[in-house]
């Protein structure tokens, strides 16, 4: 099915979210630029001036499947995002849910939880929301008479490279099958019980992903991260949902002054983004630029 099929079906859906300002963004006294007007439309109210140099807002309007005001919490974005996804996989589908946008605009704090302060805590991300329910799901009388399994696997993809984040950061081999289905060789698969199980895997592979790092968000701005749940029956396929928090998106566009392997790493970035559309904003004047970029590229899949 083209993308265009997909969108007319209904299987692939869009939505943003806003981030509230945060206190770096309230101490240089950043503006608010983005509105959220009904539950559908972002609009964007960019600072200009004219030659004269009178001041005006000029208001560009998108319109996504749903857009999230920045009082929105993880289980409402989850709700109409990751959940009916849930459903998909018990279905024997196969789903994805990325998060799409700028470094700092909230894309792991959608999907992985909250690991700002001191008490990391993963229970609120969007991971962690799809196994709770994936526990619900499997209890139903006419899921558990299939006796399915529910494993885990936990990767990163940087620089066009795959690491196992769930055994020590082990590089793997990706090979394409004749059926354009591709093969992380080797990946760790771990068998999970209940949400618990999965809460000390994200921990176990974000802790991973950032270890030896200098810097935990510059190493995430340029790397993606895929949690997948994946049921099992009598040990064959029978769903798989990956969850994805992307690399940043503003990598490619501000590379003048980066040095060569940044923007390779730029221009490896951007050719794994391209087909892909979800997304966070962050409603700062000074990310005005990036956050048209992200709203742009998210609502082009609209006009295929
Ligand atoms: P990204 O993964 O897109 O680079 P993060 O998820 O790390 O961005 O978010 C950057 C910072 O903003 C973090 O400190 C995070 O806790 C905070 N943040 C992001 N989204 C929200 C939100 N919706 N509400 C409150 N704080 C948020
Ligand atoms: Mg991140």
């Amino acid at each position: 099915l083209s993308t265009a099929d997909l969108i007319e079906e209904h299987r692939i859906c869009v939505c943003v979210r806003k981030r509230p300002l945060n206190k770096k963004e309230l101490t240089i006294r950043d503006l608010d630029v983005i509105t959220i007007p009904s539950k559908d439309v972002v609009m964007v109210h960019e600072p200009k001036q004219k030659v004269d140099l009178t001041r005006y807002l000029e208001n560009q309007t998108f319109r996504f499947d749903y857009a999230f005001d920045d009082s929105t919490t993880n289980e409402m974005v989850y709700r109409f995002t990751a959940r009916p996804l849930v459903e998909t996989i018990f279905e024997r589908g196969m789903a994805t849910c990325f998060a799409y946008g700028q470094t700092g605009s909230g894309k792991t704090h959608t999907m992985g939880g909250d690991f700002s302060g001191k008490n990391q805590d993963c229970s609120k991300g969007i991971y962690a929301l799809a196994a709770r329910d994936v526990f619900v799901m499997l209890k139903k009388p006419c899921y558990r008479k299939l006796e399915l399994q529910v494993y885990a696997t936990f990767f990163e993809i940087y620089s066009g490279k795959v690491f196992d984040l769930l055994n020590g950061k082990a590089k793997l081999r990706v090979l394409e099958d004749g059926k354009q289905q591709v093969q992380v060789v080797g990946l760790h698969e771990r068998d999970v019980k209940c949400t618990e199980d999965v809460l000390k895997l994200i921990e176990v592979g974000n802790s991973c992903r950032t270890s030896g790092q200098t810097s935990a968000n510059a190493h995430s701005s340029r790397s993606h991260a895929v949690f997948q749940i994946i049921l099992r029956r009598k040990g064959k396929m029978h769903g798989k949902f990956s969850l994805i928090d992307l690399a940043g998106n503003e990598r490619g566009a501000d590379t003048s002054s980066a040095d060569r392997q940044t923007r390779l790493e730029g221009a490896e970035i951007n050719k794994s983004l391209l087909a892909l559309k979800i997304a966070t904003i962050s409603p700062g004047m000074t990310s005005c630029e990036n956050t048209l970029n992200t709203l742009r590229y998210a609502n082009r899949v609209k006009e295929l």
